[in-house]
């Protein structure tokens, strides 16, 4: 039997659906190539913002039209089971099953009665816990799921709940069991700074970092997600400790603006996110930043915006993302909003979007002549070349490296002299191997 599974929203859900693949592996069930072919379609939703609702809304619709009147089972489960689930059933009722967010065991049940079929051997032949979806040398580890911030603009303490954190030891087995699958381990949570805090009462990132840094195999370790009001100074000395652990910083701040940062439900404003920075810089001076940025918040005006550009003019942040604002209404009943200017908010992200662009192909063309370390994670066929990453890219945000040459023996970690740049997008070539 075939099944296809389609991943919405971001790495943290990914790690769901690595976790629903590995039941259907465990049952012998394959990939298909094409939706039409396959016995049963899961679609593991995000509905984090009105866009990823929208998002899922256009793939059912499609998948529908596909599959027309196959006997394909389809299977929804993610975020959606929180927020606007009634009105995705109303709307789909062709969905045989709607799976609660991260049921493995009601998947299992599921897959056991309705799939497979009568009479068959339902014993499991494998017994995987995650199966990748992606195979580009890099793994994620989610340390924790749910947060309790309560940004004022984000859904998910409601959609995810409380924060759940991993015990180490436990994360320390499915590290180990992920080292095969790539040479970078990404840990990831909806706020990293705060692992810890609900199983032993304290944050405990650096020994989770410490125990993690023993496993053989993985040659880098990236932290995501480091809200910058739970951030602690005294982590810094972590980054000369452990050699693996990159000195990549994502911070995601959304605002700079006092006024905006304190609607938000966020603490730190302008001046302690400019020494938030700087105190970084000073502590790890190789350190390289990401940001997200939002803009349209209610009351935001023209000089909340003027901030914005201004931080940025000040504090070297080498990758920044933005997005807009949108009204999120909570609860099972799901519609498009409708008295919100969406081009207005939509304008500003473009503005903003285009002056970075620029700021951004400024940064990337001073790396040319410069050598880095970087990872060999891919073949681009339009492009004819091996495709790397380097330290400061994190997977599928940062950009890629496209290589004029070979390493000899096809070693995956080797130093990359960049030798052209365009935006994200940079070239190089292999200057020495491992
Ligand atoms: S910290 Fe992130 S996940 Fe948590 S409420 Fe704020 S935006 Fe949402």
């Amino acid at each position: 039997m075939k099944y296809i599974i389609l991943s919405l929203g971001c790495a943290k859900n990914l790690v769901d659906s690595e976790r629903f693949v590995a039941i259907l592996k465990n049952y012998g069930l394959t990939e298909a190539d094409e939706w039409k072919d396959a016995d049963l379609i899961l679609v593991n939703t995000c509905a984090f913002l009105h866009a990823a609702l929208t998002e899922l809304d256009d793939t059912l619709t499609a998948i529908l039209q596909e599959i027309g009147k196959a006997p394909t089972k389809l299977v929804v489960t993610g975020c959606v089971m929180n927020r606007g689930l009634k009105t995705f059933q109303e709307k789909f009722p062709r969905v045989d099953s709607w799976i609660s967010l991260k049921d493995l065991a009601a998947f299992e049940n599921y897959l056991k009665s309705s799939v497979l079929p009568k009479g068959a051997d339902i014993s499991r032949k494998r017994l995987l816990s995650r199966a990748p979806l992606e195979q580009e040398q890099h793994v994620y580890l989610r340390i924790a799921d749910g947060c309790e911030n309560h940004c004022t603009y984000c859904l998910i303490p409601s959609i995810r709940g409380k924060l759940v954190s991993v015990p180490i030891e436990e994360l320390v087995e499915e590290a180990k069991a992920l080292v095969k699958r790539g040479k970078e381990l990404v840990l990831i949570a909806q706020d990293s700074c705060m692992y810890g805090t609900d199983i032993y009462g304290r944050k405990a990132l650096p020994e989770l970092i410490e125990a993690l840094h023993k496993i053989k195999g993985f040659e880098w370790i990236r932290l995501m997600y480091l809200h910058p009001d739970h951030f602690e100074l005294s982590w810094l000395p972590l980054w000369s400790k452990y050699p693996k652990l990159l000195p990549y910083f994502e911070i995601p701040i959304q605002h700079v603006s006092d006024g905006i940062i304190h609607a938000m439900n966020r603490q730190k404003g302008y001046a302690e996110l400019k020494a938030l920075f700087a105190a970084i810089k000073a502590g790890v001076p190789k350190a390289v930043f990401r940001t997200t940025l939002m803009l349209g918040y209610p009351g935001e005006i023209q000089e909340d915006r003027d901030l914005i550009d201004k931080f940025l003019t000040e504090v070297d942040i080498m990758h920044v993302g933005v997005f807009g604002y949108s009204p999120e209404t909570k609860g099972s009943e799901w519609h498009y909003p409708e008295a919100w200017d969406w081009d207005a908010v939509r304008e500003l992200e473009l503005e903003l979007e285009s002056k970075l662009e620029e700021q951004k192909t400024a940064k990337m063309e001073q790396l040319v002549g410069t050598i880095h370390r970087g990872m060999i994670v891919d073949y681009s066929p339009e492009m004819e070349a091996l495709c790397a990453r380097l330290w400061f890219q994190a997977p599928e945000i940062d950009g890629i490296v496209y290589l004029e040459n070979r390493p000899v023996d096809d070693k995956l970690m080797v130093d990359i002299e960049i030798t052209d740049a365009l935006g994200d997008e940079l070239w190089g070539i292999v200057t020495e191997e491992d």
